[in-house]
């Protein structure tokens, strides 16, 4: 009976169990380099110059500095700092299909408004807009830091990074205190707090001097003095910049056993990162392997950095281009015969809250690389949902790679659904299916993720392009 039933049930096996003292120090490494990766890269600018430092280390070239291309060659196209794509070009004839392999990297947050500053009883704050899904109330009361860029008339760039050094000082949201909170905590806890409140505390001392008696606002005028003498700013120039607000914790090995790793926008540079690394390894490919790392997946992937945007076309258009053989439709042709892994986080499954997932189709921390054959919302609404064919494929790679998976769905069927780059592929014709690392807490200011998994994300991504 015992060996019946170990022949037939499909297995959801710890990952932990099966793994030995030397495996695990690996493990350990490689969420080492992920943490140290990520205390560097907590915005999409920071993540792609990180990533554009490791390519160059690693003899990838800008394919602007190509006139031709050949198999073995290694490029990458940086879309206005923000977005990524690598590509080694495989062995075979790029018409039979690309193996891609496509993550995002920006992640929740909180964005600076066009006209930020604003002083009121003598305190000066920064207002914001967030971006992505949040729960507004997890980020109040805990150190922010600014990131980001403020770009003058004249096109001079001044990178901001303050709060992320043991030096710096770091800036808060406040929130009220609980002897006064009844109104509040009597109100449901989306309406808790408002976007409108989202207030960053920036400052307390007034401007002084004799001259100055008589005027308002002086510790506004104070800020913008010190601006001013850092960066040589006007209040104008912050409507010309991206500042964004980012949780300043740094990413920590969680747990007594250090098994997991929590840290800020894990969602999803932790596939982006394990992706990145993946290909950092890769030699020679049979088919041309290709890694995305786009931008502005958390607010629907608009605009011209993110996915829905025709940049990728053009990137794949002139490495055609460069290996001399393009023609009418080609682009849609080698479309239609990619594969691609969708390398975006999964909802892990939180015993806290267990009521909201499907336990036998749910992703679990700690048991490996989770595939989403369709993600979507309330009757599949909105997703690509993978072909059986495709996800056989996919099970076949990661079965005789020895690589531990599961296959989940993102909550219950009436509650679940969510959205990742996948449809916008799908679109075009490749075979895709979503593949990441369960997490949990996601997009919260500290997200949670498994130290197994990650691993098992890195193994994945290798099994895959190296097929
Ligand atoms: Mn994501
Ligand atoms: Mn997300």
């Amino acid at each position: 009976m015992e060996e019946l039933k170990e022949k037939l049930f499909a297995k959801k096996e710890n990952g932990w169990k099966t793994v030995d003292t030397r495996k695990k120090e690996e493990i350990f490494k490689v969420s080492e380099k992920y943490m140290e990766f990520l205390n560097k890269s907590k915005t999409e600018r920071e993540f792609i110059k990180e990533a554009r430092k490791l390519a160059d280390e690693n003899g990838f070239r800008d394919i602007i500095e190509f006139s031709t291309l050949k198999p073995g060659d290694k490029v990458y196209f940086v879309n206005r700092e923000k977005s990524m794509y690598l590509a080694i070009i495989g062995e075979e004839t790029i018409e039979n299909g690309m193996h891609i392999i496509g993550s995002h990297v920006d992640s929740p947050r909180l964005d600076l408004k066009p006209n930020p500053l604003y002083e009121d009883t003598e305190l000066a704050y920064f207002k914001t807009h967030y971006y992505g899904g949040i729960k507004k109330y997890q980020w109040t009361t805990i150190p922010l830091s600014i990131h980001g860029v403020i770009v003058k008339t004249n096109g001079e760039k001044i990178e901001i990074n303050i709060g992320e050094k043991e030096t710096d000082p770091i800036f808060t949201i406040t929130d009220l205190l609980p002897h006064l909170a009844d109104e509040q905590m009597n109100k449901k806890l989306k309406n808790g707090i408002d976007g409108e409140d989202l207030n960053l505390l920036i400052g307390s001392i007034p401007y002084t001097d004799t001259e100055t008696e008589k005027i308002s606002e002086k510790v506004k005028l104070n800020i913008l003095n010190l601006l001013n003498q850092k960066y040589g700013i006007t209040e104008a120039d912050l409507t010309s910049a991206e500042l964004e607000l980012v949780p300043a914790f740094k990413a920590r090995s969680l747990g007594f056993d250090e098994s997991m790793v929590a840290a800020y926008g894990q969602d999803d540079k932790v596939c982006a990162y394990t992706s990145l690394l993946a290909m950092m390894e890769l030699e020679k490919v049979k088919n041309t392997a290709v890694c995305i790392l786009s931008d502005k997946e958390e607010i629907g992937s608009m605009g011209n950095t993110g996915m829905e945007s025709h940049m990728f076309d053009f990137f794949i258009s002139e490495i055609l281009n460069k290996l001399q053989i393009n023609r009418p439709n080609l682009l849609e042709k080698v479309f239609c015969f990619s594969k691609m892994l969708s390398s975006d986080v999964d909802a892990g499954f939180d015993p806290i809250y267990a009521s909201v997932s499907d336990k036998i189709n749910a992703g679990f921390i700690g048991k490996g690389i989770s595939l989403n054959k369709y993600t979507g919302a309330r009757g599949k609404s909105g997703a690509s949902d993978a072909n059986a064919e495709y996800v056989a494929w996919v099970r076949n790679v990661l079965e005789k790679n020895d690589i531990k998976y599961q296959i989940a769905e993102l909550g219950k069927v009436d509650i679940g659904g969510g959205g990742t780059i996948a449809y916008i592929l799908a679109n075009k014709g490749v075979d895709v299916i979503d593949c990441g690392v369960p997490v949990l807490s996601m997009h919260a200011p500290y997200e949670v993720t498994s130290k197994f998994d990650i691993y098992s994300a890195y193994n994945t991504y290798k099994a895959f392009w190296k097929e």
